[in-house]
C-alpha cells in the first residue's frame, strides 16, 4: 500500500529545520566479541568515554521526544544531542544509567514488547543469553527523566508486514507501553532501521509523532536518521564524526560518516531481515 496524495507536501510540512544529533546505541556491556556477530555491543567504559567527552564539550543529552515538545529552543542550542537504546537491554540499566545519571544526561529506550523482563537469546547469537529490562527498569527509567517509546511488540521488519500486522505492531506496542507506564509513548524506533511510506503512514495513524531510522535519504519527523554507535566505532572515528557534524554545524543527511557507512549498513539490514531477526 503507498500512501495516498502528496507525500512531499506531507514530508515538508514535518520535516524539521535541522535534525538533531542522535547517537544509537544497543547494549552496554564488556561483552565477548564472538558473542556479538553484529558488533553492537559498546563496552561500558568506551561509552562513559564517549559520553564524558560530550559532556567536556559542553553538550547535554535530552530525549529525542522532548526535541519535538520543545523543539524551539533545543533547536537553538547546538549542544544538545539525544543517545538512544534499542531493544530494552538490562545492562543499559545497569552500566548507561548511573554514568548518564552522574553526567545530567537523560536518553530513550525503545524495548522490544515481547522481550520485557524476559532472559533469552537472538537467533544469531546461538546460546548466548541477554536480560532485558523489566517493568520495574522500565518506571526507573521514568522516574529518572528518560523516555520509553515502542521498538515494536516483536521486531519485525515494519515493511514486510501485511497491513493489519503492521498496525498490531504499532498500535499494540503504544497500547502496552501507555498501560503499563503511563503518559504517551510518542515515538517509535523502527526495528533494524526498516521504515517505507506505507509504515510512515501507519505511524502516524498508531498516534505516533516521530520515528527514528538510521539512514534516510530525506529525514522528517518520521524518518530521523541517527549515527549507529557500536563495537567498531573506536574514540577516532566518534570523535571524527562528532567534528564533521561540529563543522556544518547540523546533522543533515550525510553527516556523521552515514553516507560512508550506507552501503554496509544497507547489506547489513539486509542480511538481517532476509536471514533472521536480530538487531536493530
Ligand atoms: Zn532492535
Amino acid at each position: 500500500m503507498d500512501l495516498p496524495g502528496s507525500v512531499s507536501e506531507r514530508r515538508s510540512r514535518s520535516r524539521p529545520a535541522r535534525c538533531p544529533l542522535i547517537l544509537s546505541y544497543h547494549a552496554v556491556t564488556a561483552s565477548d566479541p564472538a558473542g556479538d556477530p553484529y558488533g553492537m555491543d559498546v563496552r561500558p567504559a568506551v561509552f562513559c568515554r564517549q559520553m564524558r567527552l560530550l559532556a567536556a564539550l559542553g553538550f547535554r543529552a535530552r530525549p529525542i521526544e522532548e526535541w519535538l515538545e520543545d523543539g524551539t529552543a533545543l533547536d537553538q542550542d547546538r549542544r544538545w544531542f539525544a543517545i538512544t537504546f534499542d531493544d530494552g537491554y538490562q545492562n543499559v540499566f545497569d552500566n548507561a544509567l548511573p554514568l548518564c545519571r552522574r553526567l545530567g544526561f537523560r536518553a530513550s529506550v525503545y524495548p522490544v514488547i515481547s522481550r520485557i523482563g524476559t532472559t533469552g537469546s537472538w537467533p544469531q547469537e546461538g546460546s548466548r543469553r541477554r536480560r532485558f529490562m523489566g517493568w520495574e527498569e522500565l518506571r526507573a527509567l521514568c522516574s529518572a527523566g528518560w523516555r520509553i517509546g515502542s521498538h515494536g511488540m516483536e521486531h519485525r521488519s515494519l515493511p514486510s508486514l501485511e497491513e493489519r500486522r503492521l498496525a498490531w505492531e504499532l498500535r499494540r506496542s503504544r497500547s502496552v507501553l501507555e498501560e503499563e507506564l503511563g503518559g504517551t509513548a510518542t515515538a517509535i524506533s523502527y526495528p533494524y532501521g526498516h521504515v517505507n511510506d506505507t509504515v510512515v503512514l501507519a505511524a502516524r495513524r498508531a498516534g505516533y509523532r516521530l520515528g527514528l531510522t538510521l539512514y534516510a535519504e530525506t529525514p522528517d519527523l518520521f524518518r530521523l536518521p541517527r549515527l549507529e554507535v557500536g563495537r567498531r566505532v573506536g574514540m577516532g572515528r566518534f570523535v571524527l564524526r562528532l567534528l564533521q557534524w561540529w563543522w556544518r554545524g547540523c546533522l543533515a543527511t550525510d553527516m556523521m560518516g552515514m553516507a560512508e557507512d550506507r552501503a554496509s549498513s544497507r547489506r547489513k539490514q539486509e542480511k538481517r531481515s532476509h536471514v533472521r531477526p536480530a538487531e536493530s
